[in-house]
């Protein structure tokens, strides 16, 4: 196993706090990581700053050769780096290696193109006697921060763009989280020029908070708790760093009385508890019409009922435990608290597994009214709630009465009241019929708390990017 950070084209361990990296399947440590000294921040830092002269002028061509080169190397190695991801998180193996692989792998082959015809204004005289162009250029030294939830995922989301724009990066990952970083550093650090990406350890308040304050740090991108991303706003604040924020979400879905219940039931089984439902597009805080509302409870918590987790066979598991005990624990006291509510009633689950893994069993909660906290609040865990509505204006002022606006979902037949009613809504992403599903070719990102950062797409480009204008005059 990989243990040692990439600073420049040394691998060094950290000398500072050790960190215990968890089996969240079983509470047990599988090893302890020292985190970074401020000097190897210092040297990390240092190392991009080295290296952003040469990178930033290389060609898009080339940093795209050297992308599909990343590529290629973790297709190469997708089962090691899935067994890990496994290890660290306690996913379910076949949900690395099918789902999120694939899709980490298209994240860099993405970008290699993208980078190659990147759109924009066309020159000319706007002037008279003058010739206008605008150029894209490179931010300079990227400070990138990353959650536990997806690891290698957000790893690739912020890494592609940032390096395929001309910028360098420091990058962090969470420090529950650190191991299939760590494996990608000994590719990264064959691949590429020495000190592009260096990867150093460590928690948010220490080597976290170093970076986003560091004065050669150009640009700070984060996923991450609400919290966290005012922090960077205020470290931001200090020397006008340019910031993308990735924060956290609530995702409504409007299931109308003419919705294909079926088909609702089976996307909110897989949509709604995916990653034990650690995931900010999740889809938990259901508004269902009224008169469908009694048949989507029963027919969702009995398909809630079946959903196979802590099976010893590890393919037979839709879903893993929760990433830590603290997080099970903030989990089930948000449906203890909603289950003391009259109103409420908890169909399924509802209880901590057994055993000492961090798992919670799949739970819905029935009846939840739009002031109730299950309703408002993040809970990122196997937990869903369903309120229900009686028109539309009622559904779309409840959904969009949220802090957050990342991701939503609408459910009808009627494509035209599905397409007005998405326009209604304020959210990055909604989808009608569907829900969760990502492609590198289209932007994820949120409005309101949940941030305004875009991951994927050719908008990411543009947020790693800075727009120039050059004007030559005639002579
Ligand atoms: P977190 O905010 O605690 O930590 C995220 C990262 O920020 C970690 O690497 C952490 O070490 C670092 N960090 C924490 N405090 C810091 C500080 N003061 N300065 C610098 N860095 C700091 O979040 P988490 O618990 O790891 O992740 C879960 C959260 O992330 C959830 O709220 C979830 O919704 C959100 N999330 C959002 C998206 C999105 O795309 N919007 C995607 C995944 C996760």
């Amino acid at each position: 196993m990989d243990t040692q950070m990439l600073i420049g084209s040394k691998f060094e361990r950290g000398t500072e706090t050790e960190e215990a990296i968890l089996n969240p399947r079983t509470g047990e440590t599988i090893l302890s990581l020292p985190e970074a000294s401020p000097a190897q921040i210092e040297a990390a830092v240092a190392a991009a700053q080295k290296a952003f002269v040469t990178w930033s002028k290389t060609t898009p061509a080339q940093r795209s050769g050297y992308l599909l080169k990343i590529a290629d190397r973790i297709e190469a190695e997708a089962e090691g780096f899935a067994k890990l991801e496994a290890l660290n998180c306690g996913k379910p193996i076949n949900a690395v290696l099918n789902d999120e692989i694939p899709a980490i792998v298209d994240c860099y082959r993405f970008f290699a193109g993208a980078v190659r015809s990147m759109p924009g204004l066309v020159a000319g005289e706007y002037l008279p006697g003058h010739t206008s162009m605008i150029r894209r250029d490179p931010v300079g030294i990227v400070a990138s921060i990353a959650p536990w939830n997806y690891p290698l995922m957000m790893m690739a989301w912020k890494l592609a763009p940032a390096i395929a724009g001309g910028n360098t990066v420091v990058f962090k990952p969470s420090e529950q989280t650190p191991l299939t970083a760590l494996k990608l550093a000994g590719i990264l650090s064959d691949v590429l020029p020495e000190g592009v990406v260096n990867v150093v350890l460590g928690r948010g308040e220490s080597v976290g908070n170093a970076l986003i304050n560091h004065a050669a740090v150009s640009m700070i991108s984060i996923t991450g708790d609400v919290a966290t991303g005012k922090k960077v706003l205020q470290a931001a604040a200090k020397s006008v760093k340019r910031t993308h924020l990735e924060l956290g979400g609530k995702a409504p879905v409007i299931v109308f009385d003419d919705a294909d219940i079926d088909a609702v039931v089976s996307g909110l089984r897989a949509f709604g508890y995916y990653n034990a439902g650690q995931d900010c597009t999740a889809a938990c805080r259901i508004y269902a019409g009224k008169k469908v509302y009694d048949k989507l409870v029963a027919d969702l918590s009995s398909a809630v009922s079946t959903i196979r987790f802590g099976q010893a066979d590890d393919t037979e598991n839709e879903i893993g435990p929760l990433i830590s005990r603290r997080q099970r624990d903030r989990v089930a006291s948000f449906v203890e608290r909603a289950s003391e509510l009259k109103h409420i009633e908890i169909t399924t689950g509802g209880k901590p597994g057994e055993g000492g893994g961090f798992y919670y069993q799949p739970t819905v909660v029935a009846g939840a009214l739009q002031e109730d906290e299950i309703v408002r609040r993040e809970v990122f865990g196997p937990v869903v709630s369903v309120t229900r509505f009686s028109d539309v204006d009622e559904a779309v002022d409840w959904a969009n009465d949220s802090d957050y606006g990342l991701a939503s979902s609408v459910w009808t037949k009627d494509i035209s009241r599905g397409m007005s009613t998405a326009a209604r809504l304020q959210y990055g992403c909604t989808w009608i019929n569907t829900h969760f599903m990502l492609t590198n070719e289209m932007p994820h990102g949120g409005l309101k708390q949940s941030g305004y950062g875009k991951d994927m797409s050719v908008y990411a480009l543009e947020d790693y990017t800075a727009v120039r204008h050059v004007m030559i005059a005639h002579g």
